[in-house]
Order: C-alpha cells, then structure tokens, then sequence
C-alpha cells in the first residue's frame, strides 16, 4: 500500500505542487554567478584560476562534455585549456602531461576526461596531484569524503546534487534515501554525502544485483536515480511526494529529432512527474550543475593555491 505522505522541507511550510519540477539550469546560473565573483577577486591579487582538461580520443559525446567545460571556464573569467591527444596516445605520454600540469602553477585544476582509449588504465587519473584534482576522484580526495574532512574535493555530480536538494530546501535528515548506482563517479560518493553528519539521510544503495529495487525504491523520501538506463524508475516504485533526481543521461533513438536521438534520463519522466513532489528533468537537471560544481572545485582549488602562497 502506497503511504500519502510528503516529503517536505520543514522550512517551506506549504505543500510544494506536485510534480515541481527542481531546475537545474537556473541554480547552475546562481553557482556560476558565485563562482565568477570569487574569480575576479581572486583575480585583483593576481591569480586566474586555471582549469586544464585532457581529452584523449575523439569520442563525441566525451568532445562535446569538454566544450562545454572549456566554455564555462572562460565565461567566468578563468584560464581555461584543452589538451586534446589522439586515441594511440600511450599511457606514458598521457603520465607525462599530467606530470607536466601538476607542475605548473598556473594550473589549479585538471581533469582528465573520461572515458580513456582501451589501452590506458582510468587509475591514470590517480598521477592527478590530489589538489588538482577538481573531479574528486584522487583516493586521497574520496578518503577526505568519506571521513567527513571538508579540504578535499567532492566529485562534481553529487555535489551538484547536494546543492540542487539544499536549494529546494529538501529536508534530507532522518530521510530515507535510495540511491540506484554505485558507480566511483556517482553511486557512492552520493551516498557518503548524504549519510556525513548534518546531512544525516539514511541511505540503502541498490545496483544491478540489487534483487528488488522497486521495493527499496518505495520506502524512499528520495530516490537518486544513477545506474544509466532508461526508463528504470516507474511510478509504481515511487512513494507520494518523494523527491526523485535523475542523474541518468541516455541517447534513446528519435528519428523526429534532428540528431536521430534525444536524451533522457533514468527516470519514466512523465508518470512519475504525477506523483513525486519534486523532480529534475532531463535535460536541464543534475546536467547543468555538474559543470557549474566542477567550476567551483576550480575556484577553490586556487584559492587554496593563494592561501598556500600567501603563507
Ligand atoms: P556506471 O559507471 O555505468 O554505473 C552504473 C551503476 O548503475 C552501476 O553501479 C550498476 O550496477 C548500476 N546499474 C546498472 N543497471 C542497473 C539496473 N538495471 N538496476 C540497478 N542498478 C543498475 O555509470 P555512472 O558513470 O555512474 O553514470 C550513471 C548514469 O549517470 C549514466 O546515465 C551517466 O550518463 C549519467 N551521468 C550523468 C552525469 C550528469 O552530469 N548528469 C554525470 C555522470 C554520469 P553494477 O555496479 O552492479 O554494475
């Protein structure tokens, strides 16, 4: 039996509507207004974050995520660089642009975008100096997440999503929470911030070999959904004013669409929009934030590179 029950901020003290939608392009545009502040005070003392990406191969979608990144960083007034290597690249030429980045001090952030031709191991990324690494991947940085120590770096997705639940004022403490994924990228580090101190979710993560997600997914206050298939979380599996955010980005065929597909995320969008309180759509949710968080990474990591200088 469904329970009617909302999950609302106690702050908000309304009922949202149903079905509300949380707009991830609009508090993308507040964090990257935030950011472009800190940039040009940074910038009064001589310092312009600098943000290099690495670009091995010329996968589309992989070219199309570094655009976007480039283009962000330049909008805001950072030093922003693409390296771009062919797909024969070998892992040592790709050790020694990273070498040559972390000793560069003009460059505060790198990131090496993923994912990496087959011959190159992704541990790669590990060569990234952990105060550089603005992706949060560096087990030095995933270490500091997981203990609850705020001076390393969360990766860019779930923190978007941290920001995008405090935005709508979603109350996640004592909130049952379940995160479908448990990817390093998305599944697990979402599920270390929302169980830290202050946050204080209680969080079951389900994967592929989870043997009956709807049941999980029924009990939840908040569903995340991050496992990249289309169309998995159904309005059946939703409990009445759940708030549901889709991380998921899929390329489903649509012979309507100039590009002969359109994206979508985990999420059966339409049916679970009547039944959830608040929901992210895709396009337009968790997408935009990553980008912008990943901006702020930046900004942070050069403004410890100031702080580090200055003492
Ligand atoms: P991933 O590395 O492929 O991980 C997918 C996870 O989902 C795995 O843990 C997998 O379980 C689980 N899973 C797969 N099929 C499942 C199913 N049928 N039921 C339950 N769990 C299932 O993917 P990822 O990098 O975490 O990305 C997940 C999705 O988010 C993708 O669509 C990706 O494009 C999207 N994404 C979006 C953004 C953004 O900015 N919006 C950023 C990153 C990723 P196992 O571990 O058991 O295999």
């Amino acid at each position: 039996m469904r329970r009617a029950r909302w999950t609302l901020p106690a702050e908000v003290g309304a009922p949202v509507a149903r079905g509300t939608l949380m707009d991830g392009r609009a508090v993308a545009a507040k964090v990257r207004e935030r950011v472009a502040e800190g940039v040009r005070a940074l910038r009064k003392q001589g310092i312009v974050p600098g943000l290099s990406v690495v670009l091995v191969g010329d996968d589309p979608a992989s070219a199309a995520y570094v655009r976007s990144k480039a283009r962000a960083s330049e909008e805001l007034g950072m030093q922003g660089e693409t390296i771009r290597m062919p797909g024969t690249t070998a892992e040592s030429e790709l050790i020694a642009v990273i070498d040559r980045l972390n000793a560069d001090p003009s460059v505060h952030g790198i990131l090496v975008q993923m994912p990496l031709p087959k011959q190159i191991d992704p541990d790669v990324v590990r060569r990234v100096n952990p105060s550089k690494d603005v992706d949060g991947f560096h087990p030095v940085n995933v270490g500091k997440l997981l203990i609850g120590d705020s001076g390393g770096f969360v990766p860019c997705t779930p923190a978007g999503v941290m920001v995008l639940l405090r935005e709508y004022k979603v109350q996640t403490s004592g909130a049952n929470c379940v995160v479908i994924g448990r990817s390093n990228i998305v599944g697990k580090p979402m599920a270390a911030l929302l169980i830290q101190q202050g946050t204080d979710a209680t969080v079951t993560v389900c994967h592929s070999r989870t043997r009956d997600i709807a049941s999980h997914a029924r009990h939840a206050d908040i569903i995340i959904a991050a496992a990249g298939r289309a169309g998995l979380v159904t309005a059946d599996m939703v409990s009445p004013g759940a708030v549901v955010v889709d991380v998921g980005m899929n390329r489903v065929s649509d012979a309507s669409h100039p590009k002969g597909y359109r994206l979508v995320g985990d999420v059966d969008f339409e049916s679970v929009r009547e039944i959830a309180s608040l929901i992210t759509p895709v396009p337009g949710g968790v997408g935009p934030m990553t980008i912008a968080m990943l901006m702020e990474n930046t900004l942070t990591a050069a403004r410890r590179f100031a702080e580090r200088r200055a003492a």
